[in-house]
């Protein structure tokens, strides 16, 4: 680890995503730039320079051997299969001969030659009209920037095996990066990129581990090694943080404590207002390992299981026995209560990176859905494992993305196919398992009679929901300040699918990070929905939050903001009853 660069004291400003504050060191995970330098050699340089090429060559070779070594005792020899691919790349004759020609041509240092060369290779491969040749540029790209870091001399960073209490700084987080995380060691994590809602981030809310986002420039401000403090509540980075504001820090930290354990100790209570309407606090879970917590928050279920953490933890599409085995441990955990699986909503910033079934990242592209529906098989193997999981509790099955009735329909009809299948081959599943469909695109909310009619129940994804109907990213931090939960169109769309359930008789439930924040938990009580559905970390406060209001004024609340065209001065009466509500801990 380097040193620190800066003895003082500096405090840097970003987006507060997770709560909860953490001291360590920093590791800096750098996965997109990689500054290539370039200078000039002499003559008696060159046999030093290749030399140095044909070191970095031996340690990448190693490197990349090690790798696929783990991946097939952990996954198989099938899914340790491209990185034989990357080996072959690395030795290719025909790129080796040109760095050397390039550098004896060129006289510039060697890894200004190999970057210049490979950067050739995936120009050329991605003009290739074949599919087979466009996708060697990620094969090369991998390859070039682990040979790049080795004759850089660069600190590599694995994610897998970090070193205790480090704080992950990096230019974003991907879900496949968090997925490959060592829990065990992070304490933190900043990036330069990314809003609230961003996967990563609400994995992070779901561990209990403090992160800022958008902070733009950390990644340029912050060294591996340096002391750094995350205050995951204000959104700042303290780094080479002082004794005195360590001890400040600590003061807070015991503050905080007696406020959490006063919320902890209504966590056995009912989730019932002070003039006795009930609500239903279910649990939004990425996996088996997060029931045990779900269940000591005396979560109500679970109302949303985001089953792609499967298929990233996985690197690819597991099949059927290991998906039943893990939605089937879900089940068995939540007992009596229902489970709520999603089905696989792949694309956007989840992308599985399997080299034999084309992800999209574009949030309105090829996704969820769509995705599913244009690969029936991946598809269909999901839903089979789900239904096998019917046989063992609660289960419901929910459809992410739906954006019209006939997408419903679609995937409808290959469920009832999959059912067929399995009643012939005698397999035990829940011949009445409700079907249900997120409600996160704006389409969806407009025909919510019709969608409420041929559904069991609908929930309400507003992290999507707010994205599409403001036409703002979530994940881009340079629109943040756009991605408002209070706009008024937020509010009234929000408050027209509740009212569309009702009028249908399908209940209603919100599973979007704003259920988790008691700000607008209050007004989600009063446009009357069945159940919220959390990270089950912030269940406490959620329900504390709840048993300290009147649905009554809850309602008048709704009734006196759907009113208002400014969502700054909606936000305000939002606070204000939080703070009622919350008194001295708000
Ligand atoms: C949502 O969009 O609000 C939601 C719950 O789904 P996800 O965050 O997984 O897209
Ligand atoms: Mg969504």
């Amino acid at each position: 680890m380097s040193e620190p660069h800066n003895k003082e004291e500096l405090i840097l400003e970003g987006i507060a995503a997770s709560p909860g504050v953490a001291h360590g060191r920093a590791v800096v995970y750098l996965q997109k730039q990689l500054d290539v330098p370039c200078f000039d050699i002499n003559e008696d340089q060159i046999d030093a320079e290749l030399e140095r090429f044909d070191k970095a060559i031996l340690e990448t070779r190693a490197e990349i051997a090690g790798v696929r070594d783990k991946i097939a005792q952990s996954l198989g020899e099938g899914e340790a299969g491209i990185f034989d691919a990357h080996l072959l790349v690395l030795e290719d004759n025909a790129l080796l001969e040109e760095v050397s020609a390039e550098l004896k041509t060129s006289m510039k240092n060697i890894e200004f030659c190999y970057n210049n060369v490979a950067q050739r290779y995936i120009s050329f491969f991605r003009s290739m009209e074949d599919e087979y040749l466009r996708e060697r540029v990620a094969d090369i790209g991998d390859v070039s920037r682990r040979l790049l870091h080795n004759l850089i001399g660069m600190q590599k960073v694995n994610l897998g095996e970090l070193a205790a209490e480090s704080i992950v700084v990096s230019e974003d987080i991907s879900p496949s990066d968090a997925a490959d995380l060592d829990r065990n060691k992070l304490l933190g994590f900043v990036t330069d990129c990314g809003g609230k809602t961003s996967h990563s981030v609400i994995m992070a809310r779901s561990l209990r581990i403090p992160a800022v986002v958008g902070m733009h420039d950390a990644t340029k401000k912050i060294l591996s090694g340096d002391h750094i403090l995350v205050d995951g509540h204000e959104g700042i980075i303290v780094i080479n943080p002082t004794e005195d504001r360590l001890f400040k820090y600590g003061k807070l930290a015991t503050e905080r404590k007696k406020r959490d354990d006063t919320f902890n100790s209504f966590i056995s209570e009912p989730a019932q207002t002070l003039d006795g309407v009930s609500i239903s606090l279910m649990a939004n879970v990425e996996g088996a390992q997060e029931m045990e917590q779900a269940k000591a928050m005396h979560a109500e279920g679970v109302g949303l299981f985001r089953t792609e953490g499967i298929f990233l933890r996985h690197h690819g599409y597991p099949p059927e026995s290991v998906q039943y085995e893990e939605y089937r441990a879900v089940v068995e955990a939540s007992g009596e209560h229902p489970v709520i699986i999603r089905t696989l909503d792949v694309g956007g910033d989840k992308t599985i990176g399997d080299e034999n079934v084309k992800d999209d990242s574009s949030f309105m592209g090829f996704r969820a859905i769509r995705f599913c529906l244009g690969n029936e098989a991946i598809f269909k193997t999901q839903l089979r494992a789900i239904l096998r999981s019917s046989a063992h509790g609660d289960v419901k099955i929910m459809y992410p993305m739906i954006s019209g009735i006939m997408e419903l329909r679609m995937a409808n009809k290959v469920f009832d196919a999959v059912k067929q299948e399995l009643r012939d081959e005698g397999q035990a599943f829940d011949e009445a398992i409700e079907v249900g469909a997120m409600v996160e695109v704006p389409s969806a909310a407009v025909i919510i009679d019709q969608l409420a009619a041929e559904t069991d129940f609908l929930s309400i994804g507003t992290n999507d929901l707010i994205q599409y109907l403001i036409a703002v990213d979530r994940l881009n931090d340079q629109v943040t300040h756009l991605y408002d939960p209070a706009h008024p169109a937020v509010l009234r769309t929000l408050k027209a699918i509740i009212d569309g359930g009702k009028a249908a008789n399908t209940p209603v439930s919100i599973c979007g990070e704003i259920a988790g924040d008691p700000t607008f938990a209050g007004l989600l009580l009063g446009m009357g929905a069945d159940s919220l559905s959390l990270t089950s970390s912030l269940l406490p406060e959620v329900k504390y939050f709840i048993r300290h209001i009147n649905h009554a004024e809850a309602e008048a609340l709704v009734a006196e903001v759907i009113q208002l065209s400014d969502s700054a001065e909606i936000v305000k009466k939002l606070e204000a009853f939080r703070q009622k509500a919350l008194g001295k801990f708000a």
